[in-house]
């Protein structure tokens, strides 16, 4: 019998789905498909893994009816035609839809519900869905420019708190001890040659933002200007949308680790947003990325 594969692409892993006849039948992963911080070699092997675990699971590629990717960094206009070119590589011979990983997740969590869906994980965005189905976005232009908010800019606001608390142009920080016995170094001097000597990337840097605990935030100033910081970059990616958007009071959603796994940064942006008078609440999604990819045969049938 034939079924519908749905993936969620973030910045560091992805998150696939079968479903058979809208029902879930298998869950699977595999390594992140960002186009913009994996190689076309790791993402043909990341994708090779996922048709692999199909497989095991009965699920031939063959008998596929629709793969819907939501994948970050696909703003690259040469991600989607990749993407696209390995999966039918891999043995699969339907339509193949390739949409951004916010898309996925706007559209898991709200099922076609007018609201917006904020991400903040390896990178950061804001999608907004009017009632007539139309999308509104603003930031995830990656790390480099943009990505206010996100895991890799909370990492690198932690980086460059340490070396400016090492020259007196910041406080003192407990983040500067929780950085050295992370990376297992001893000096700003070797901190520089973890960031500088290669292997170093977004996805390194990010990993340092779960430094940034709910303890610290509470008791070191440092961090808490950090996590204000990230929360008021956020909260900036919000009005943009809502100002094209009906007037409405609209559901949000929190997604990626920042916003998940982090409370305070998560209250911060309550309180912004209250503050602000933004007329947002916040939701609970009601399906996951994945499934969200995979609606887009459902939404389109016929
Ligand atoms: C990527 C976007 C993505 C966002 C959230 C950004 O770094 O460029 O494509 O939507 O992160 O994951």
């Amino acid at each position: 019998m034939g079924f519908i594969l749905g993936m969620d692409g973030g910045g560091t892993s992805t998150q696939g789905v079968i479903l058979q006849q809208g029902k879930e039948c298998a869950r699977i992963a595999a390594g992140g498909i960002n186009y913009n911080s994996y190689s076309q070699k790791q993402i043909r092997e990341h994708l090779q893994e996922i048709a692999e675990k199909c497989r095991e699971y009965g699920f031939a590629p063959a008998l596929c009816t629709g793969v819907g990717i939501g994948a970050a960094g696909i703003s690259n206009p040469a991600a989607v035609s990749f993407l696209k070119e390995c999966i039918k590589e891999l043995g699969f011979v339907c339509p193949v839809v390739v949409m951004g990983d916010h898309e996925a997740a706007l559209r898991g969590g709200l099922m076609g519900e007018a609201g917006l869906l904020l991400i903040a994980g390896t990178g950061s965005v804001c999608l907004a869905q009017d009632k007539a189905g139309k999308l509104y976005r603003t930031g995830g232009y990656g790390h480099l420019i943009d990505d206010g908010g996100s895991a890799y800019a909370i990492g690198r606001d932690i980086l460059q708190a340490v070396v400016r608390s090492h020259d007196g142009r910041e406080e003192k920080t407990v983040l500067t001890e929780a950085v050295f016995q992370t990376l297992g170094i001893h000096s700003v001097g070797e901190l520089i040659g973890f960031v500088y000597n290669g292997g170093t990337g977004k996805r390194e840097i990010a990993y340092l933002a779960q430094l940034l605990t709910e303890e610290r935030i509470k008791s070191d100033l440092v961090s808490e200007k950090i996590a204000k910081a990230a929360a008021s970059e956020l909260v900036e990616l919000i009005g943009p949308c809502l100002s094209r958007m009906e007037e409405g009071f609209y559901p949000i959603l929190f997604s990626g680790s920042v916003l998940v796994k982090n409370k305070k940064i998560g209250g911060f942006l309550r309180e912004q947003i209250a503050r602000e008078k933004l007329p947002v609440y916040v939701a609970e999604r009601k399906k996951d990325p994945a499934i969200g990819a995979a609606s887009w045969f459902q939404d389109n049938a016929g």
